[in-house]
Order: structure tokens, then C-alpha cells, then sequence
């Protein structure tokens, strides 16, 4: 590091590790809330936020209730290179190969047009389950596809992408000072290893890249061969030409070019963040993004607590919100890729009754027609404790709970008590 960013500044380097890396948040703009707004934004990112003092996340109704992500603040730069390379356009199918746990992949859907679909792609099965959570509870676009893959098998898919992510896993250099397990593994060897897998993962996935797509590739190391060389190499072996990008001097990112390779490093020295890589390559060759033929559309069904819609669709016992631009996407991939969750789940048959799911409270356009309660802090952190919220209700029946508006999740009122529909897995535990 010495030799790479000078004496005189290493020594502020070295420095930066001695202090605590600075908590941030990302405001959902899809669900606005009054709070938070007063703080410090990130310099690249207005509604990044960074907090005065740590905050316990867990009993905070509103973090349940996804108005906002915890996220480090270099990560979210990405926002402001969308902006750059695409302006007021979009890209129509967008793929995020690295997505868990998540906080690249809903800033990204969250920057999409509402008609553009998202792939994120988790290869790591319980990750990819997480992935989805996180997805769910912010609640940001009906047009979401989450998988579950290895990156080889993405190459199937030629040139259906027109934005590929890669947030590579890596040595983790830039994480040392909040993640001890990646001070702790790191070794040349791991450095190698990372870099071996990186060139797999590229060459496994470019093949879906699209003429004229975008490739946005990051890590969080400052390792120059999981970084600039293998950009080099990546844009010698595809026919990729680099993006020059252009951040303000007094936002801290230092600007390296190789080769004709552009490559933005974030060291903690001079950023208020963590450390990060990211470069930004577009495709040469191909024949343009692929469209994939329309495909048969399930017979829609009507279920009365939900609003009318050619959208609603039935898959076995499950109801699904599936709009056309998703429906073409999920039909070219079903048989190729592993996908663990499409659309918005609205719920399940049993019986005669609807049972609603998580997916249909969090979503922020409301497309269920039940009663909203709206609760204060105690009562949200009694119902997302899992316990039986204490509720002045007089009908029967199943009623959304929401905290300041935003939908928090199901109880069913049957008379003299509630059921909690809040998924098991999600409900806080020991706080
Ligand atoms: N983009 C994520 C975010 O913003 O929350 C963080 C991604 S993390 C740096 C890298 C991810 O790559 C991890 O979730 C890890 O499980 C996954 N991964 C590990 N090995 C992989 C491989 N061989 N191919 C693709 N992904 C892999």
C-alpha cells in the first residue's frame, strides 16, 4: 500500500484504521418517513445517510417496516454511476450475479425504470434466502426475479442482460477495520485464490452481456489483481471498453488508470466509508440485447380481499402478482435457472380461506383491499416479537398493521385475540 499511495499519505492510511468505520443508512424512497432526514447525507448519495451515534436497528419498527437499509456509504456510489452512464434511461434487464445480502441489489432496483426486471443471484443457498428477505421487506418493485446459481450458469443466457453487477467476493482489504474475519483470513494465497475465482466468474457471466451493455464490476479490496489487472485482462479477453468516470476532487475517490482501464478506489483515508474498488466496462461486440417471444400467460384469477387485476395469477396453491415485462423474463430463464422467488408473493389458498403473505404488507403499492391498523412503537414491537399484539378491534377478520403507514404485517382478529401472521424466521428474538 506503501509503494501505491505514497509515503506521505500512508502514514493517514495506516491512521484511518485506529478509527471506527461510520454507520450509514439508505432512505427507501419508495417508502418515505419523516425521521432521519436531518442527518448527514453521504456526499454521492443524498439519501444516504450517516448516524450521529450506533443504533440498534433491531427495535426500530421502522427498519422492520423497510423505510431504510442498513448499508455502508462508499457502496453507494453505485447510484451515481447509474446516473452517469445511463442518464434518464434504463437498462431493461438488469442481473446482480453477487447480490447477497442484498444492499447493491435493492439500491439497483430501486434506480430501475418501474418496467425493467431485476435477476439478483445469490450461488450460496441460505444467502440467497437472506437475499430475499432483505427484497421483501423493502418492498421496492414487483419486477424482481431472485436465483439461486452457480455464475457458469449464466453463460446460457447470451446477451440477454443489458446491465450486469459483479460486487465480487474478495480478499476483503477494504473491510479490515469492520470485519475482523477478513483481517483474520487474509493471505496472499487467499488474494490469489480470489482472483482465479473473479476471472471464472467473468468469463462465466460476460457471454450474458448484451452489445453496448454495462458492466459494473466492484470489490471492497485494494488487491491490484482482483481490481485494475483483472480488469485489464477482462477487457483484452471480451472486446470490453473502459468507462472513464468523473466524481468531484473534494468527494475523496481516487481515480487510477491502466492501460487504458479506469478503476475509482475508495480508501478510508479519504472517504467517509469503507474501502472499495469499482470499474465500469461496456460491451463491444454481439448482436444487441435478445427478446425473448412472449410465452403463454397463466389465467388470471380474482380473489376478493385482493384489488381486481389481469396481474394476479395462480402457481399451485400460491398467488402471485406477475406483471407482463416479468412474465416474458421468468418464462426464457425458468427451465435454465434455479428461481427461488418471482414477482410479489400475495399469498396462499387453504381451504376457503386467502392467507396473505409477508410480501403483500411490505410492498409499497397496496394491492390488497384489507383493513389497516395503524399502531404505536409498543404495539408494532409486541406483534413483531411474534406475540399477540393488543388491538381495540370490534370485526373479525384479517387486518394489515402498519407503523407511521408503512405496512409492518398480518394479524387475523378472532374476537377475543389475534393471530400473528409475522413469518417465524423474521420476528425478533431476545431484545
Ligand atoms: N453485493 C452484495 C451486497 O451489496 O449486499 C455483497 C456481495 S459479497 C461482496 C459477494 C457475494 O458473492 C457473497 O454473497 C458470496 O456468497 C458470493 N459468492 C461467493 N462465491 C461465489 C462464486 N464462486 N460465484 C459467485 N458468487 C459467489
Amino acid at each position: 500500500m506503501e509503494s501505491r499511495i505514497s509515503e506521505k499519505y500512508f502514514q493517514e492510511f495506516v491512521l484511518a484504521y485506529d478509527r471506527s468505520a461510520p454507520q450509514s443508512i439508505r432512505l427507501n424512497s419508495k417508502k418515505p418517513t419523516d425521521v432521519y432526514h436531518e442527518l448527514k447525507s453521504v456526499a454521492w448519495f443524498s439519501d444516504g445517510k450517516y448516524l450521529d451515534e450506533k443504533k440498534q436497528f433491531i427495535t426500530d419498527p421502522l427498519w422492520h417496516a423497510g423505510t431504510y437499509y442498513v448499508q455502508e456509504a462508499s457502496s453507494m456510489i453505485l447510484a451515481e454511476i447509474f446516473k452517469q452512464i445511463y442518464g434518464d434511461e434504463s437498462p431493461k434487464r438488469a442481473l446482480d450475479l453477487c447480490a447477497a445480502p442484498g444492499g447493491k441489489s435493492t439500491l439497483l432496483q430501486s434506480l430501475l425504470d418501474e418496467n425493467s426486471v431485476l435477476v439478483a443471484n445469490e450461488v450460496i443457498k441460505p444467502r440467497a434466502q437472506i437475499l430475499k428477505e432483505n427484497h421483501i421487506r423493502l418492498g421496492i418493485s414487483e419486477n424482481l426475479i431472485i436465483t439461486q446459481n452457480d455464475p457458469k450458469q449464466f453463460s446460457k443466457l447470451e446477451e440477454f442482460f443489458d446491465y450486469i453487477q459483479i460486487d465480487a467476493p474478495c480478499s476483503g482489504e477494504g473491510m479490515f477495520r469492520k470485519d475482523e474475519t477478513a483481517l483474520r483470513e487474509w493471505s496472499e494465497a487467499n488474494c490469489n485464490l480470489c482472483c482465479e475465482r473473479s476471472k471464472r466468474i467473468l468469463a462465466d457471466t460476460l457471454p450474458a452481456l448484451a452489445k453496448d451493455g454495462y458492466l459494473v464490476y466492484s470489490t471492497c479490496t485494494f488487491d491490484p489483481d482482483e481490481n485494475e489487472n483483472l480488469m485489464e485482462w477482462a477487457s483484452e479477453n471480451f472486446d470490453l471498453t473502459s468507462v472513464k468516470l468523473d466524481f468531484p476532487e473534494e468527494w475523496g475517490i481516487s481515480q487510477m488508470e491502466l492501460n487504458g482501464v479506469w478503476g475509482y478506489y475508495f480508501y478510508p483515508h479519504k472517504v467517509e466509508g469503507e474501502g472499495l474498488f469499482v470499474s465500469v466496462m461496456k460491451k463491444n461486440s454481439g448482436l444487441g440485447l435478445f427478446h425473448p417471444e412472449n410465452g403463454k400467460k397463466p389465467k388470471s384469477v380474482q380473489i376478493a380481499s385482493l384489488i381486481p387485476s389481469e396481474n394476479v395469477i395462480q402457481e399451485k396453491e400460491k398467488l402471485i402478482w406477475e406483471t407482463e415485462e416479468l412474465r416474458k423474463v421468468k418464462n426464457f430463464i425458468n427451465h435454465k435457472l434455479n428461481i427461488v422467488y418471482s414477482g410479489i408473493e400475495l399469498g396462499e389458498i387453504k381451504g376457503k380461506d386467502f392467507i396473505p403473505a409477508q410480501a403483500l404488507a411490505c410492498f409499497y403499492k397496496h394491492l390488497h383491499i384489507f383493513p389497516e391498523v395503524d399502531v404505536k412503537a409498543e404495539t408494532a414491537l409486541q406483534f413483531l416479537r411474534g406475540n399477540d399484539p393488543q388491538l381495540d378491534l370490534d370485526q373479525k377478520g384479517i387486518y394489515l398493521l402498519t407503523y407511521q403507514n408503512h405496512g409492518l404485517g398480518f394479524v387475523k382478529f378472532i374476537g377475543n385475540r389475534s393471530n400473528n401472521y409475522y413469518p417465524k424466521p423474521w420476528r425478533i428474538k431476545n431484545y
